[in-house]
C-alpha cells in the first residue's frame, strides 16, 4: 500500500508541476528619469516580457541603446504602448524604428497611443527619409480595452496630466485550476492527450460521455496584473484601475519638498503614489520617473515607505520577476 501511496504522491507532484502552466513574466526598466536624462538614468521606458513577447511602455530618447544591454532583440514579437506625447516618453520611437529597420526587422509591429501619434510617426519618418523594413500599424487608444488575446488583456485609463496621458495595464486571464489525477483515474480517463486537454480546461469525450474539466480541476487560478502610469496626478479613476495589481509602476517625479510643483506640473510625489497604491491594495510598488534634481533617492524614500512597505526604487536595467499569487505560497 505504501508503494502505491508513494507513487500516487509522485504522480501528483509531477502532474502538479506540469499543469502549473507557469508563464515567465518580467519587467525591465530601460529608463527611469523624468524629462532630462542623467548620468545614471535614461528617459522613460519599461519593457515587459511575457512568454517571449515584448510589450514596450513608452520610448524615451535613445531607448534603442538599452535593448542590447537588456538582452532584448530587435526582431521579436513586440508591441509598443505610448502613454502621452511629451518628448521624454515618445521621441525615442523614431530612433527605435530606424534602428529596427537598419537591422532588417521583418516582423510586424503595432504602436498604440493617443491621437497625434499617427502624424508624429508618419511626418517624422517622411522627413528623416528612412524606409521601414517591416509592416507598422499605429492604433489610437481609447479608455478601456486596448488588446485582448487568449491569455491577456491590455487596458488603458486616462490620467490627469498636461495632455492626455494613458495609464496601461497588462492583465492575464485566469488559468485553469490544479489538475487532480486521481479524479481523472476515477472517471476512467486514460492518461495522455485526454489528460492534457482536461488540464487546459477543455472537455473530453469517453465512450460517448462528455467529461467536464471542472470534475478534475481545482478552482481557477488568478493571473497577474501589472500597471504602468505614464505621467499623472493621482485620481480616483486610477486608484480603481490599479486595484489589486501585483505590481504598479508609478511615476514619482517629486518628493515632499516639491509638493506644490507636483500639483502645478500635474505629476505625483512619492508619498502620493504610495498612498494611492496602498489604498488600491497594490502588492508591490515601483517608483520611477524621478526629477533630475534628485541625485540620491534613497534618503528620501522613508516619505513613501511608511505608507507602502513593499516599495522599490526603479533603476535603469533593474529586472523584476512577477510571480503568480499562488506561486508565492
Ligand atoms: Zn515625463
Ligand atoms: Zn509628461
Amino acid at each position: 500500500m505504501g508503494g502505491i501511496y508513494l507513487s500516487d504522491v509522485l504522480l501528483d507532484v509531477f502532474k502538479h508541476q506540469r499543469v502549473l502552466l507557469l508563464t515567465d513574466l518580467k519587467l525591465i526598466f530601460l529608463g527611469t528619469s523624468a524629462s532630462v536624462p542623467t548620468i545614471h538614468r535614461g528617459l522613460s521606458s519599461v519593457a515587459v516580457l511575457r512568454d517571449g513577447e515584448l510589450f514596450l511602455f513608452d520610448a524615451g530618447e535613445g531607448v534603442q541603446r538599452s535593448f542590447p544591454k537588456a538582452k532584448i532583440g530587435f526582431n521579436r514579437k513586440m508591441s509598443i504602448f505610448i502613454s502621452h506625447l511629451h518628448g521624454d516618453h515618445c521621441v525615442g520611437l523614431l530612433g527605435l524604428l530606424q534602428t529596427m529597420s537598419m537591422v532588417q526587422r521583418d516582423k510586424p509591429l503595432t504602436v498604440y497611443g493617443p491621437r497625434g501619434l499617427i502624424g508624429f510617426i508618419r511626418n517624422n519618418i517622411r522627413s528623416l527619409k528612412f524606409g521601414l523594413t517591416f509592416p507598422l500599424e499605429v492604433k489610437i487608444v481609447r479608455e478601456g480595452l486596448v488588446v485582448e488575446t487568449r491569455d491577456y488583456f491590455i487596458k488603458a485609463c486616462i490620467g490627469q496630466h498636461r495632455m492626455k496621458n494613458f495609464v496601461y495595464s497588462l492583465e492575464e486571464k485566469d488559468r485553469p485550476g490544479v489538475f487532480n489525477p486521481k479524479a481523472a483515474k476515477n472517471l476512467k480517463v486514460p492518461e495522455g492527450i485526454l489528460w492534457s486537454k482536461l488540464q487546459k480546461g477543455e472537455s473530453v469525450e469517453i465512450n460517448g460521455k462528455i467529461i467536464n474539466p471542472n470534475l478534475v480541476l481545482g478552482p481557477s487560478r488568478k493571473g497577474r496584473k501589472i500597471v504602468i502610469s505614464g505621467d499623472t496626478r493621482p485620481t480616483p479613476t486610477i486608484k480603481r484601475f490599479i486595484s489589486g495589481a501585483d505590481l504598479a509602476v508609478l511615476e514619482s517625479t517629486y518628493f515632499d519638498d516639491h509638493q506644490e510643483k507636483a500639483k502645478e506640473n500635474l505629476h505625483m510625489t512619492a508619498r502620493e503614489a504610495a498612498q494611492m497604491a496602498s489604498e488600491a491594495d497594490v502588492n508591490q510598488l515601483a517608483l520611477t520617473h524621478f526629477s533630475s534634481r534628485y541625485d540620491d533617492i534613497a534618503p528620501l524614500l522613508s516619505q513613501a515607505q511608511d505608507i507602502h512597505p513593499n516599495l522599490i526604487v526603479a533603476e535603469d536595467f533593474l529586472v523584476l520577476n512577477i510571480q503568480y499569487p499562488d506561486e508565492k505560497v
